[in-house]
């Protein structure tokens, strides 16, 4: 079996012009004596919307570590993909995040959720785990409403899996099972259950991603009680590795924190919580590099702020479509855009202010940068002059490309002691 290691970034590279400089990030990291793997991730939703194929990921990922001359592992991850979506991720992935966040409260059988009460009678009454002070306590009547919550969902990670496992014909892959795209979080015992039923489906995850308590906001920085984050992840380290010997669930299993980039406040707590734990981690970002890639566009001024300028101009526009499908997902105060026809006058240090995420800079403007995190649709409508641009404005993207992912997320999250 392909075995995930500890650390491991998963990064978005939604033109395909990236891939090199993400891949420093992890270059630099090998430097200061860490292994990060990268993990190259993209959704079908995010292939719609840019109109590419699993392929280009997969040919920009080979290509970035040839180049580079990398030696370890990576990864290209098919990301949220479900049995209606997968097969044409079959031959370009080798990581496969199944996505049943929909299934997700749709009422299981009874008679399955009965056998699984019969099934697992330590999960009933008092469950003490290691690493967590007050033992869970939860009864049948408990245990029956999570089943019936999330069986169906489990059941359905069952089967995308062995149809992944069919249709690859024996070569090896790493599973991971995703359900965070939903409403509610799912509290610790929750994961316990959840990592039950996980086992009964024979699905030999690597990665979970649950929904964690608090705002996940694209390209932004987490909102919610810090406290009580810390006190859940930690939570959720215990079950995981709790599960892995209760249920055999393979060894190295870990957390997936999905929408990971940005959540600057939250890395601390992270940290801590691993260092306790002896555990590791996969986080996943994808538009954090997008991102990038405009403030590169701005930084190198002329027709690339000129660029960027338009982009904005365009995304605001078209602001409520845009914003549409990730309603759950990201907060945008209208009022706080600034208006495009002030923009056009920035000069490109008042656009980077704006865009980039630095907190104290008194320019940063995190509706802007929201907008712009779901604007994507906008280059990829542009096109070839988009990606010419790329090309044009290499140095400065790649610059900032890399430096974001290494300064601001591998070096708090993995190098920190
Ligand atoms: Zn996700």
């Amino acid at each position: 079996m392909l075995t995930l290691e500890k650390y491991s970034i998963g990064v978005g590279d939604r033109f395909a012009h990236q891939a090199k400089a993400q891949l420093q990030a992890c270059v630099m990291a090998a430097a200061s004596g860490v292994t990060v793997i990268p993990v190259w991730n993209k959704s079908n939703r995010e292939h719609g919307i840019v109109g590419s194929e699993p392929a280009s990921v997969r040919a920009a990922a080979d290509a970035a570590v040839r180049q580079m001359g990398w030696k370890q592992s990576y990864y290209v991850d098919a990301d949220h993909i479900n049995l209606d979506t997968v097969d044409r991720f079959i031959d370009a992935s080798d990581f496969y995040t199944l996505d049943v966040a929909a299934a997700i409260g749709q009422a299981a059988a009874a008679d399955r959720v009965e056998a699984f009460l019969t099934r697992h009678a330590e999960l009933l009454g008092t469950v003490s785990i290691s690493g967590i002070d007050e033992p869970f306590t939860i009864d049948r009547q408990a245990i029956a409403r999570i089943a019936r919550k999330y069986l169906a969902a489990v059941q359905q990670a069952g089967a995308i899996y062995r149809h992944v496992d069919e249709k690859r014909g024996g070569r090896e892959f790493i599973t991971e099972v995703s359900m965070d795209e939903t409403d509610a979080p799912q509290t610790p015992p929750e994961l316990l259950v959840i990592l039950a039923a996980i086992a009964d489906e024979q699905i030999p995850v690597q990665t979970i991603a649950p929904k964690f308590t608090g705002r996940f906001n694209k390209g932004v920085d987490y909102v919610g009680d810090v406290a009580q984050f810390e006190k859940e992840f930690s939570e959720d380290l215990a079950v995981i590795a709790f599960a892995t010997v209760e249920y055999g669930l393979p060894a190295n299993l870990k957390l997936s924190v999905h929408s990971g980039s940005d959540k600057f406040s939250i890395y601390t707590s992270i940290r801590r919580a691993l260092d306790r734990f002896g555990a590791g981690v996969h986080l996943k970002t994808a538009g954090t590099t997008w991102l990038e890639e405009l403030i590169g566009l701005a930084e190198a001024g002329g027709d690339g702020l000129e660029l960027a300028k338009q982009v904005y101009g365009k995304a605001f526009e078209n602001r409520d479509a845009l914003c549409e499908p990730y309603a759950t997902v990201i907060d945008i105060d209208y009022a706080k855009l600034p208006d495009p026809a002030v923009v056009t006058g920035w000069s490109s240090e008042q656009f980077t202010s704006a865009l980039r995420h630095d907190q104290k800079n008194p320019g940063f403007n995190p509706d802007l940068r929201q907008l712009l995190h779901v604007g994507f649709k906008v280059a990829a409508k542009m096109g070839d002059k988009y990606l010419k641009m790329l090309e044009a404005c290499e140095p400065s993207i790649s610059r900032n490309v890399t430096e974001n992912l290494f300064e601001r997320h591998i070096k708090p999250l993995f190098l920190a002691s």
